[in-house]
């Protein structure tokens, strides 16, 4: 335990995964898991978590398993380097978030502000809030901890979540000793893709806003969000007036997702981002040009994936087979990291028969 470098993240299955999944995550995860530097790679689909705010709604979880396995396979995850599993099939998680409530007060829940925010989201401040999404923050180290990561790559509204699990491990390992791994958050260095917004503009691509532009969505689709829903800046009316490049979303997603070699490629008119958002501060630059040139950026990015998707759509036998293997091995994982923590805890009574010899000493007295 600790001497390992191991990292977990996960997804929950509520709807196919988005390009805010790619930038803030995914592609980071196929990156370090080819790095080969690192000893165990896990991924959860986290659907025990997507059913605390879907709970009247097992179809959508259920069926959103296979859409967010799909997923990881297309950009890249492979499943002989990345061990794939599923929440609810791994009992070890649920004992865990038991015990770490205990180290969780309910005002230190209350102040999450990425909960929060996600409570004003859904409607729970009006319909009563369910106790279980309450509580995600700490079903959410019961995963890290259990899996001993070490390391957690992920979006910035998950910070508040790692903050939450390593004070549960501080805590955890003051009270009952040295048990569990301090894990540390990992999230983008380019700060736009720490958080990419809708094509709405809203502050978060998010599958519950209905605002993104999913990894499996074909050619037209993506034209059509690009086109029709995308804002610039609406102070540029004619091509020639000076235009702001500062929450204008087409300049949000190329500040997220272009490189010197896209402009080589479409728009040598530029060496660089730089470059182009000058130009379109001083004016002389057209919103047509800019969303042209972020399609082709995207139709780069996201074509190989759509292929890579069609082939494993066509082999869902292996797909399966794919999350049965990961969730055995992750069994595996999880019940080793239960027993510790009940051997921390005490509550071990039944691994051998030593508590006996307790007892008999007690009743000496
Ligand atoms: P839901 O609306 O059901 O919560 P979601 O779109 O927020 O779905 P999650 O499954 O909660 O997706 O998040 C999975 C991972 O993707 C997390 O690591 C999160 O930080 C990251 N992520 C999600 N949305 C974005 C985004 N817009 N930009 C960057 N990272 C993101
Ligand atoms: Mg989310």
């Amino acid at each position: 335990m600790g001497d390992k470098n191991i990292i977990l993240t996960g997804d929950r299955p509520t709807g196919r995964l988005h390009l805010g999944h790619y930038v803030g995550s995914l592609k980071r995860r196929v990156e370090l898991q080819n790095s080969g530097k690192y000893d165990d790679i896990y991924i959860l689909i986290a659907d025990d978590q997507a059913l605390t705010d879907n709970a009247d709604n097992p179809r959508k979880i259920r069926d959103n398993i296979v859409n967010v396995v799909l997923d990881y396979l297309s950009v890249g995850i492979d499943p002989k380097k990345t061990t794939i599993c599923v929440q609810s099939a791994l009992p070890a998680l649920h004992a865990l978030t038991f015990y770490y409530t205990n180290l969780v007060t309910t005002a230190r829940l209350s102040r999450n502000p990425t909960v929060k925010s996600e409570i004003q989201m859904r409607g729970f401040a009006e319909e009563g809030l369910p106790t279980g999404f309450f509580i995600y923050p700490v079903s959410q180290a019961a995963d890290i901890t259990a899996f001993n990561a070490n390391v957690v790559p992920v979006g910035e509204d998950q910070l508040p979540m790692l903050e939450q699990a390593r004070e549960i491990v501080e805590k955890f390992n003051r009270i009952y000793g040295e048990t569990l791994v301090l894990p540390t958050a990992m999230i983008p260095e380019n700060e736009m893709q720490r958080r990419l917004p809708g094509v709405d503009g809203k502050a978060k691509m998010s599958k519950s806003l209905g605002n993104c532009i999913y990894l499996s969505d074909d050619s037209k689709t993506v034209k059509k969000q690009v086109n029709g829903r995308m804002f610039t800046d609406p102070t540029h009316l004619q091509i020639t007036d000076p235009g702001h490049t500062e929450g204008n979303v087409v300049f949000t997603y190329l500040d997220a997702l272009c490189n010197d070699g896209h402009f080589a490629e479409y728009l040598p008119e530029y060496a660089n981002l730089e470059e182009m958002k000058e130009h379109y501060r001083r004016g002389g630059l057209g919103d047509g040009t800019c969303k042209k040139f972020l399609i082709n950026i995207l139709e780069e990015t996201l074509s190989p994936i759509r292929a890579e998707r069609a082939k494993w759509e066509a082999d869902i036998d292996s797909v399966y087979d794919i999350i049965k293997e990961g969730t055995e091995k992750a069994i595996e994982t999880t019940n080793e990291t239960l027993a510790r923590v009940r051997k921390a805890m005490k509550i071990d009574y039944f691994e051998d028969r030593s508590i006996i010899g307790e007892w008999k000493e007690l009743l000496k007295h």
